[in-house]
């Protein structure tokens, strides 16, 4: 294809056939459904979002691609060209819909803050995401493993992590420094939070120093009480938050 990819839009366009049926593949909406796409570049993914029996609507920052992607004939898609972390969510989406199916190769750069914006500004059922494999794992991260952080906590407490497939960087077009992974974040309910602003807190809060003991990093809490309720669960101040699991963490704060 002949077009003047904008490296820092993130733009490596997908060319592989098998790859992009196997995203399409796992996405199952029904017509009752709408697809969000974001960011679909020349539409290699887009044009089989649409076959399905959902809605589909995209938003594409980069105006240039209006020519390529106006080639995709269809009454159930509708493309906006826009900054997604501009837009307002909220207005794009008719109620009407029951579930809502997010799909986006992403940009790496602004990958969490596109997960961010979609659980503050919807209730999605299904986010599908294409990201640099070193960020799908920390992502999936088990406790005690080197890649579990913060974001693995945040988003296991929200999400159930589930691999769809590798994705080799000759995959793109031109082709990117890092290999890439699909992965698919489907919303849980398995953890009961009574705060959630103060377990996203703690969270961020035991983690900030990776290799400090949560004695260090909790220093501007009530230790006293924290100590007593890692007793609990078998574990004292002198662990590291990577030895924490999600229900701990939710343990932690609906006691604190
Ligand atoms: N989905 C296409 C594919 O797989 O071939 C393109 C993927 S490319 C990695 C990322 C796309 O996101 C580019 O088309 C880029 O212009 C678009 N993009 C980057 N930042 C965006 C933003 N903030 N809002 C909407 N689209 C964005």
């Amino acid at each position: 294809m002949s077009f003047d990819y904008n490296k820092a839009l993130g733009q490596n366009f997908l060319k592989d056939n098998n790859i992009i049926k196997k995203i399409s593949e796992s996405i199952n909406p029904s017509n009752k459904d709408l697809i969000i796409e974001i960011g679909p570049g020349a539409g290699a993914l887009t044009k089989e979002l649409v076959k399905k029996e959902a809605d589909v609507i995209c938003f594409e920052i980069d105006k240039r691609l209006e020519s390529i992607l106006s080639k995709i004939k269809s009454d159930k898609l509708k493309i906006y060209f826009e900054d997604f972390l501009k837009i307002n969510l909220k207005e794009c989406i008719n109620p009407k819909y029951e579930k809502l199916y997010f799909v986006g190769n992403l940009p790496y750069y602004i990958t969490t803050a596109i997960i961010n914006k979609i659980m503050d500004e919807s209730n999605p059922y299904e986010i599908t995401i294409m990201i640099q494999k070193e960020v799908a794992l920390r992502f999936a991260a088990n406790p005690h493993s080197r890649d579990y952080s913060s974001i693995s906590v945040f988003l296991q407490y929200n999400f159930d992590i589930e691999k769809v497939c590798s994705v080799s960087k000759n995959c793109f077009e031109p082709i990117p420094k890092v290999d890439s992974m699909v992965i698919k974040l489907r919303r849980n309910k398995k953890y009961v939070s009574n705060n959630e602003e103060l377990l996203y807190k703690l969270i961020k809060d035991s983690f900030r120093q990776k290799r400090k003991n949560l004695r260090n990093n909790l220093s501007n809490y009530d230790l006293e009480k924290i100590e007593k309720l890692l007793q609990e669960k078998n574990k004292s101040l002198k662990c590291r938050a990577e030895e924490l699991s999600v229900e701990d963490f939710v343990f932690l704060s609906n006691n604190l």
